[in-house]
């Protein structure tokens, strides 16, 4: 295969053990002689993959008894809703930090709508384009909820802590799940889509407190309803086997390289190698408040003066084998995604091609 370093943002980089094993899974799921694909996820085998990727969430994250851990359809997106519907009673209140947070706050305003209750926005950067987290702002005190989405995947900028807060906590982490250890008692729910940094696309992770839930006057519809999931043990219907198989060959891979405590660290001495070089070279600049730089997502745009030089940057980068580092088109420039599964060398690879590029230049 052709030597490539892959910087998508999503669906993205997956530890290969874990493609290789769904390869082979594909062929013949456990020696049944039976594709994964093919075979009945209320067989005892498919039971045990269910039952070791939960253990292994739990593990990792240290999830406290009181939680349990759903694998849902619909993407993070589809959990935009869930929110409000398990949730909202009187007010929710949300952080606007890029445009997945706006539109879980879109969900929030029009089904709170329904039943006459209301969502804020306590803050938002979209003024300067996301480029920073708020601070400094208020959570009402009366609110049902507070949600934070924890990694903003277009701008790249990062909650870096698990923030105190004085109502339930909901964080979308799409993004930077797994990427660093979090203190799962101080959320309510954290979800996200898997693929960025937990699977393949086509399933979505929600660690839900399960004493939080059966608050909420309103019906809610079978399906978006959390306590559906956990007494059906996230196969109230048919799961989306093959997407929950490397879900769970990548937990595996993530225990063996030392958990999420272990991968932290890579990843924090990969985003530093990656900034560092940003605030180097002369040509490049990064768009993010320093202060709330991401670990997972690394925007930079050409230096002013340079502008003229990106796309034959991209094609050099691209020469090179650097794949998906085209920034968002609300961004511009470029956007290195490097998620756990991306090795420093890859970004080793795209810090020489920025030097090289820079020499060239000179
Ligand atoms: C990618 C992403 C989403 C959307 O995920 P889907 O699974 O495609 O719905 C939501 N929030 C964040 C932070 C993301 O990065």
């Amino acid at each position: 295969m052709k030597k490539v370093h892959v910087f998508n943002a999503g669906p993205c980089i997956l530890p290969q053990v874990a493609i290789d094993n769904a390869i082979e899974a594909l062929k013949d799921f456990k020696g049944t002689g039976v594709s994964l694909i093919s075979i009945s996820h209320r067989t005892k085998e498919w039971e045990a993959v269910m039952d070791e990727c939960r253990a292994l969430w739990k593990e990792l994250l240290n999830i406290p008894d009181d939680y349990e851990v759903l694998f849902l359809g619909g993407g993070a997106s589809l959990q935009f809703l869930y929110i409000p519907m398990n949730f909202l009673e009187k007010k929710a209140a949300y952080l606007e930090t890029g445009v997945w947070a706006k539109k879980a706050l879109k969900e929030a305003k029009g089904f709170g709508a329904t039943k006459g209750a209301e969502a804020v926005c306590v803050a938002s950067s979209a003024e300067t384009v996301y480029n920073y987290i708020p601070k400094g702002y208020e959570i009402p005190a009366d609110a049902d909820y507070f949600h934070i989405t924890t990694n903003n995947t277009i701008y790249g900028t990062e909650i870096h802590e698990d923030i105190d807060c004085p109502v339930p906590l909901i964080a979308d982490m799409s993004s930077d799940i797994l990427s660093r250890p979090v203190d799962v008692s101080k959320y309510t729910v954290i979800y996200g889509g898997a693929q960025k940094n937990a699977g393949p696309a086509g399933v979505a992770f929600a660690i839900v407190k399960k004493s939080a839930l059966g608050k909420v006057s309103h019906y809610i519809p079978t399906m978006l309803n959390y306590q559906t999931h956990i007494d059906g043990e996230s196969m109230f219907n048919t799961p989306p086997v093959f997407s929950i198989y490397i879900m769970n060959e990548t937990l595996k891979w993530l225990k063996s390289v030392g958990g999420v405590e272990a991968m932290y660290k890579i990843n924090c001495k990969k985003a530093e190698t990656l900034y560092n070089e940003i605030d180097r070279n002369s040509l490049f600049v990064g768009t993010a408040a320093k202060e709330d730089r991401s670990i997972m997502n690394v925007c930079f745009v050409m230096a002013p003066g340079h502008e003229d030089l990106q796309d034959e940057f991209m094609a050099f980068a691209k020469g090179k084998g650097m794949i998906g580092i085209k920034g968002h088109r609300s961004v511009g420039g470029f956007r290195a995604s490097i998620y756990n599964a991306c090795e420093q060398e890859d970004v080793d690879a795209l810090v020489a091609c920025m030097q090289e590029f820079e020499q060239l230049h000179k």
